[in-house]
């Protein structure tokens, strides 16, 4: 049986869970998938699931599993993990994935295997996962009775298969105040109006060319324009020009948009790694040896805060006419 972590907004499973859910089921196709959802919201997720193969939504709903909190949402896991003998333990390779994997596998003392894009076998499992910021790929085998994954964003497709609905079962999990102690106090929302940067068509990013926060203005217009969000590299979050849910890379988000505007951004490792799921890659740099250029399908070399007005400019007057 396998035992997936469906992170969910209201009861709307994300992408890269869904995706989670299409490996789980592909490990084992005769064999039972259920989800883990946390907070009582969960519930109305059952319709989504049911159509991408999980037989029974387990709703955990307690007072203190409104927000994140890591350690309390990996014991559920575990204790739901130990208590219906999953053989196969599963995320995905979000942030808060990751994070609550890995205190998972701390709690039952066994091997995680992170960022994994193919995976075959019923222990020992052979998986391939992605090393090292997207720059190399690592088979490993995983000796283990269970199997405890994080699945890559964006490289297994989410399938819906039935039209059925998964069954939910509700329950109150048992949690101690120890449980409790890393917890999320405050939400911010993303300030990109409403178009979330991971499945976002499109993304105009900036980097350090950017130069300060107002230099993002073009970039903002642009993105607007196309109905895009706006993302950023991480020299920009660290200069604080940009929140860091706007962080595009290995580090930040994962993106895979049908196209991505690099604007004043380099090209580093842990930046590419992040939006290497892009079908086109459009560079606007003034740096003509600028590494990115190498990832690129297009580029302007010039000054971002010309040729993105000018852009801007182009799109307005094509749509005027
Ligand atoms: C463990 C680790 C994790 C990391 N994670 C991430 C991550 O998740 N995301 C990330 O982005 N980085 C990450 N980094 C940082 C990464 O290594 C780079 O330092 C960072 O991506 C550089 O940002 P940048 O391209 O904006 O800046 P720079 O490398 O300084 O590049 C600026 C670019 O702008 C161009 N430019 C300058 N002015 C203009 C202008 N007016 N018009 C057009 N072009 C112009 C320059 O030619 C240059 O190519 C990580 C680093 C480490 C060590």
């Amino acid at each position: 049986m396998a035992l997936v972590l469906v992170e969910h907004e209201a009861g709307v499973p994300d992408d890269a869970s869904l995706q989670a859910l299409a490996l789980a089921r592909e490990l084992d196709p005769g064999s039972v998938l259920d989800a883990l959802l946390l907070g009582a919201d969960g519930a109305a997720a059952a319709d989504t699931l049911g159509r991408h193969g999980v037989a029974t939504a387990h709703v955990a709903e307690h007072e203190a599993l409104t927000g994140f909190a890591p350690d309390a949402w990996a014991r559920v896991l575990v204790d739901l993990a130990e208590r219906s003998g999953a053989t196969v333990v599963a995320a995905a390779g979000s942030e808060r994935g990751n994070e609550v994997m890995a205190r998972a596998a701390a709690r039952l003392d066994e091997p995680l295997a992170t960022n994994v894009i193919e995976a075959s076998g019923s222990g020992p499992w052979t998986v391939t996962r992605v090393r090292w910021g997207g720059s190399l790929l690592e088979e490993a085998r995983l000796d283990a009775d269970r199997a405890l994954l994080t699945i890559q964003p964006h490289a297994v497709t989410a399938v819906a298969m039935g039209d059925g609905a998964a069954s939910v079962a509700a329950f109150t999990p048992q949690l101690d105040s120890g449980d409790l102690v890393v917890r999320a106090s405050e939400r911010v929302g993303a300030p990109t109006g409403g178009v979330s940067l991971a499945d976002a068509k499109v993304v105009v990013s900036a980097g350090r060319g950017a130069g300060s926060t107002e230099g993002f203005a073009g970039v903002e217009e642009l993105a607007a324009l196309l109905g895009g969000a706006v993302g950023c590299s991480r020299a920009v979050t660290m200069a604080g020009w940009r929140p860091h849910t706007d962080q595009v890379g290995q580090t930040g988000t994962k993106i895979a948009p049908d196209l991505y505007i690099a604007c004043g951004i380099s090209g580093a490792t842990q930046h590419m790694a992040g939006c290497k799921g892009a079908k086109a890659i459009l560079a606007v740099n003034s740096d003509p040896e600028a590494p990115i250029l190498s990832s690129a399908d297009y580029a302007v070399i010039g000054d971002l805060h010309e040729v993105v007005p000018a852009i801007c400019a182009a799109i307005r007057e094509a749509r005027a006419s």
